[in-house]
């Protein structure tokens, strides 16, 4: 991951800070801001917070601290290789394990903790795990995991000696004191640019989950192709707040990213409520942000409550499920670029970027709209195509759909260990190219729009209702919160699309009001048979609403149209 500095760029912005002048990220002048908070109403027997509010650094600090830390896991056996596991927060030492553990050619390797611990302490066992950093904020994860795994040597909670939590976790000591028995003189090897940095399990909602096995090449060059101006544009006057976890598939890549590029990083820690985020925002001028859409519905409504604005914000990445489009108009009419973003775990994650073409800026904004809605163009070295089920080549035409697939340089070959089954199984030309398991349309300018993942897609009479756009109508109501579709049984057309809404508060809006506002917005036989309200949606350990839960909450009821 390190890289020789180019001094051309700003003489004054990369200072070589090894011992021998080949390893730096160091930025001067250029502040990492980090909360190094942990969640508060956790009761770990410690008073109020765990530590102050905001913890500030340099790239160059961050450095130093990353290489002492790697050769304290150089002393405690890790080697090239092995993998060490985190369980945290986006917050300043996540990010020193991030560059320690990779930049000694070991693989740091992130778990979700919103995954049930028996999961995590599966992931682990798979993964090998010896050494495993964690936030105190988890301590009650590592203490139900810890007897489930008995291969870890350590468990180094990331905190300072004073506040190391007790517990009766073998091998429990604390980040600092770890760090400290590192040695200054650290020089970073030399590796095969193939060689593994980081892993990340997919959250796997069918079967155990599967490793994906970034390389220090595929990283690069995805860091790379992220910064581009019609990617994510990251440049050195950005501020950057990741909300999209570091524990998620490498919080989208941005960790590389921003210091690639010299930009000042906020981590928000685990403070994600609307306004904890807002107030971050605010306070540090972050100009550029990242998340999935369930983390903004929270910030929005708190914004509309408070009648709060943006200062700073100019653009936000969302992805990892489809943007309402509702949600990109609250955005643009806050003065904040949405660019919607498709990816997933098996590509690093980024595929693709909606972003406007110059021949689009003179478009009326209902036109841009519908391309911001869409899930946009290939970033350089991905190549996508549609194909039907029997993997022959669909057309661009904007309105054709087929199963996605993929292929390019970040894009995987093959799961950790080789376990999981080839993802590249059910290629049809045999040449390397993955299956998504998404169903989407591609337009004439490669404008690829995903209709549903092949699951989720609703079979109606031999033809697919779209389960998303049905999602975006109705979360476009105003007395709708969220709101999700999935198809039931159905004894004479197969399958009918059910409409699970949660109202927002106070709202009494009515099933038949709901039905209504389809009306004219879509074709008529895609309407939801019914409405059922719920309080709330179930929510997958990244953000995204489980289907597969609503299915089966869902399973016993019968349509009043059947
Ligand atoms: P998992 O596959 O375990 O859910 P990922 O984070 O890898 O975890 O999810 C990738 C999937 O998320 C994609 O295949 C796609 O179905 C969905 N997805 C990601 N981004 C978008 C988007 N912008 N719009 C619609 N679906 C998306």
């Amino acid at each position: 991951m390190f890289s020789k500095s180019n001094p051309s760029q700003n003489e004054e912005m990369a200072i070589p800070s090894s011992a021998d002048n080949r390893s730096t990220f160091s930025v001067i002048g250029s502040d990492v801001t980090v909360s190094g908070d942990i969640d508060a109403s956790v009761d770990l027997h410690i008073d109020g917070r765990v530590e102050g509010d905001i913890h500030r650094t340099t790239y160059r600090a961050l450095e130093a601290r990353a290489r002492k830390l790697a050769a304290a896991f150089e002393a405690a056996g890790v080697k090239k290789g092995d993998r060490v596991g985190t369980l945290a927060w986006n917050g300043y030492r996540h990010m020193e394990a991030y560059y320690a553990v990779g930049g000694m050619g070991a693989v740091v390797h992130t778990i979700n903790p919103r995954l049930h611990p028996d999961q995590i302490a599966w992931i682990i066992n798979h993964a090998e795990d010896r050494h495993m950093v964690f936030d105190v904020t988890f301590l009650p994860i590592i203490q139900a995991v810890a007897p489930k795994c008995p291969n870890v040597e350590q468990w180094i909670a990331l905190i300072d000696a004073d506040r190391q939590p007790e517990a009766d976790v073998p091998g429990l000591t604390n980040y600092e004191t770890f760090l400290a028995s590192g040695r200054d003189d650290y020089v970073w090897p030399e590796m095969d640019e193939n060689s593994a940095v980081a892993l990340c399990y997919t959250s796997g909602t069918t079967g155990n989950p599967k490793g994906a096995l970034y390389g220090h090449r595929s990283t690069v060059l995805h860091a790379y192709a992220a910064a581009l101006p019609d990617a994510m544009g990251a440049s050195a006057r950005d501020t950057i707040l990741p909300v999209v976890p570091m524990f998620h598939v490498n919080a989208w890549g941005i960790p590389y990213v921003a210091p690639m590029v010299g930009a000042k990083l906020v981590f928000p820690g685990g403070q994600l409520d609307g306004k904890s985020v807002h107030d971050l925002f605010e306070q540090e001028g972050v100009t550029y942000s990242a998340g999935v859409p369930t983390v903004w519905l929270g910030l929005l409504q708190y914004m509309k409550e408070n009648g709060l604005k943006f200062s700073t914000l100019s653009r936000t990445v969302i992805g990892g499920s489809a943007c309402p489009p509702a949600m990109i108009k609250t955005f643009r009419d806050y003065g904040v670029d949405v660019i919607h973003a498709w990816g997933m775990t098996e590509l690093s994650p980024l595929g693709t970027l909606s972003r406007l073409q110059g021949k689009h800026l003179d478009l009326p904004e209902d036109a841009q709209m519908k391309l911001y809605e869409k899930q946009g163009r290939v970033v350089y070295g991905i190549d996508m195509k549609i194909v039907d089920d029997e993997g022959k080549a669909l057309p661009w035409d904007g309105t054709t759909y087929g199963n996605l697939l993929v292929r390019g340089p970040w894009v995987i070959r093959e799961y950790f260990k080789g376990e999981g089954g080839d993802p590249l199984a059910y290629d049809a030309e045999g040449k390397g190219w993955f299956p998504t398991g998404d169903v989407a349309t591609i337009d004439g300018d490669g404008f690829m729009q995903i209709t549903d993942r092949s699951k989720d897609v609703i079979k109606s009479g031999g033809e697919w209702i779209s389960s998303i756009d049905l999602e975006n109508l109705a979360i476009a109501h105003p007395d709708v919160a969220n709101a999700a579709v999935i198809g039931v049984a159905h004894p004479k057309w197969d399958e009918r699309p059910l409409l699970i809404a949660v109202r927002r508060p106070g709202s009494e809006v009515t099933r038949e009001q709901l039905i209504a506002h389809y009306e004219g917005r879509i074709a008529k036989w895609w309407t939801p048979d019914d409405v059922q309200f719920v309080d709330e949606l179930p929510l997958g350990a990244t953000g995204k609403v489980l289907k597969t839960k609503l299915r089966e909450q869902f399973k016993d009821y019968k349509l009043p149209t059947a």
